[in-house]
């Protein structure tokens, strides 16, 4: 099963993702994450990302296709794999259908996670993440605290807030997801892959629903398309 987790930062899309791997058994492929590591690595890439990621903007095309092309083509990702993160633009987008033809295969679901922007600032700028990068699980100060504050509850490792989870770049985010990533959902209704989620309640809830779609359940609203 190929996925890809579409919506806003903050939407949700790495927490489901974490969720997924385990039902699933497939790896979670999040651009960010990978440039993370890089910029704390002190790559030449991620020297070059590091100041479009704290400016809430993207960083070029060329490079994060760059980075898909290479992940695609790992062993782990021939049982499936799930997008967090990207694509993040149409030519990204085009990017990757052509990658994937290379490969002999295609995307088989786009789930759409929509969540208000004003739940999106308030999540973000609560979160707090896994330094432990291959854990990374994500908590809210308020709405999911760890159980001892700044201590992972799965691994043990430091919880931190991400550089770009302050409020101007993540408001900076959520324009960029505006105008650079919302034309997605457009390009992958045309091929009939979009199933749009309500990304607000239970962590639970959000996940059985994907689940439901993935099993060909049908969409969230209960028909049977
Ligand atoms: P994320 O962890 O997905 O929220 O991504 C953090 C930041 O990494 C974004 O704000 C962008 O600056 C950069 N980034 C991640 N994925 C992409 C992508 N597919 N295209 C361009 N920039 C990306």
């Amino acid at each position: 099963m190929n996925l890809i987790l579409l919506g806003g930062p903050g939407a949700g899309k790495g927490t489901q993702a974490k969720k997924l791997i385990d039902k699933f058994q497939i790896p979670q492929i999040s651009t960010g994450d990978i440039l993370r590591a890089a910029v704390k690595e002190g790559t030449e890439m991620g020297k070059k990302a590091q100041e479009c990621m704290n400016a809430g903007t993207l960083v070029p095309d060329e490079v994060v296709i760059g980075i898909i092309k290479d992940r695609l083509a790992q062993p782990d990702c021939k049982k499936g794999f799930i997008l967090d993160g990207f694509p993040r633009t149409v030519p990204q987008a085009e990017a990757l259908d052509k990658v994937l033809v290379g490969l002999g295969s295609k995307i088989d679901h786009v789930v759409s996670i929509d969540v208000n922007e004003e739940a999106l600032v308030v999540r973000l700028t609560g979160r707090r993440t896994c330094k432990n990068a291959a854990c990374g699980q994500m908590f809210h100060i308020k709405f999911t605290p760890a159980k001892k504050e700044g201590v992972c509850d799965k691994c043990g490792g430091e919880l931190y807030q991400r550089d770009d989870d302050n409020e101007t770049t993540v408001r900076s985010r959520l324009a960029t997801y505006n105008q650079a990533t919302a034309p997605l959902i457009g390009y992958y209704s045309k091929p009939g892959l979009v199933r749009p989620i309500k990304g607000v309640g239970g962590i639970d809830d959000i996940f059985n629903q994907i689940v439901g779609i993935v099993a060909g359940a049908g969409c969230s609203c209960g028909c049977k398309h």
